[in-house]
């Protein structure tokens, strides 16, 4: 997908950002910005090598550093080699993307145990997996100061589904549900440590994962009247907020969800009565 990664003055020199699902859309566009911005990147993809080295040319292009590295966030393993390969490429890591997520759509009744397991295993699993060894590994590093005042900082990337039901998706919104909570758990234990912890909750982004619905005029219609700001949102949306979250600039939000929605959780259906 075609994106200008935002001109951000907010410096990121010296730091290691991992970045889950950084081979395709959101997690693309967070990749990016965190490059431009001057933040080692570990491009992360599970089957999309092409997609990811793409990100990678992208950010050497311009002068930044990153690799792309081959991980299933749902397997321990997995994850684990993937820390590894970034300590002992970069040193440390000091940023977390939890992003990678997938969908699943079935009806309740129809639902296999597959299909809800490999939901829930990605997103919320692969989130847990991810975010304790970044974990271990900001606290086996230490303080930097002159990098950070902060230990270390982890971003998931939610959705308005973890506030929104979704009928027909009752894998993913429970996903995004369970991710609100562990995320605000985590922020609760780890903040004395000196590691952020947020969530950042995207309403209708446009990426591979709903081209069906962008991509047909009459869906895509019927979502713009979920959007109160009349426009379905880019990467760069979401990226800019992830810079954010990522920097000093955002210190004191600690276990916050950063709704980045176009007002789609305003409940736009009152916005002619109710
Ligand atoms: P996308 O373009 O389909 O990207 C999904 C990414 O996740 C890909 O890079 C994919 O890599 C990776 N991935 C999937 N399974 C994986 C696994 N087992 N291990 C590692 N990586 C895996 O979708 P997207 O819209 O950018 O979604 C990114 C995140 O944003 C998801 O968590 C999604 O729930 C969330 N979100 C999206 C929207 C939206 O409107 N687009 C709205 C709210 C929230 P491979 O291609 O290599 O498998």
């Amino acid at each position: 997908m075609n994106q200008e990664y935002p001109k951000s003055s907010i410096i990121l020199n010296g730091q290691t950002a991992v970045v889950t699902g950084g081979s395709s859309g959101i997690g693309a566009g967070i990749a990016r910005a965190l490059g431009e911005a001057g933040a080692n990147v570990v491009v992360n993809y599970s089957s999309s090598r092409e997609g990811a080295e793409e990100v990678v040319a992208g950010i050497r292009d311009q002068g930044g550093q990153a690799i792309a590295v081959q991980a299933d966030v749902s397997s321990e393993s997995d994850v684990e080699a993937m820390f590894r390969k970034t300590v002992e490429t970069y040193g440390t890591v000091d940023i977390l993307i939890s992003n990678a997520g997938v969908q699943q759509d079935a009806a309740f009744t129809e639902m296999t145990l597959d299909e809800w397991n490999m939901v829930i295993n990605i997103n919320l699993t692969g989130s847990f997996l991810c975010a304790r060894a970044a974990t271990r590994e900001f606290l086996r590093r230490g303080m930097v100061p002159e990098r950070s005042s902060a230990l270390g900082k982890i971003i998931f990337v939610s959705s308005v589904h973890e506030i929104i039901p979704w009928s027909g998706r009752v894998n993913y919104a429970s996903s995004k549900g369970g991710l609100m909570l562990f995320m605000k758990s985590i922020a609760q234990e780890l903040g004395a440590e000196g590691i952020r912890v947020n969530s950042i909750a995207p309403g209708a982004i446009k990426t591979p994962i709903n081209r069906e619905t962008w991509d047909d005029p009459e869906s895509k219609a019927e979502l713009l009247k979920l959007i109160p700001r009349h426009r379905i949102g880019d990467p760069v949306d979401i990226a800019k907020a992830a810079l954010w979250l990522a920097s000093d600039e955002s210190d004191y939000v600690h276990g916050t969800s950063l709704v980045v929605d176009g007002g789609m959780i305003l409940y736009p259906g009152f916005i002619s009565g109710g």
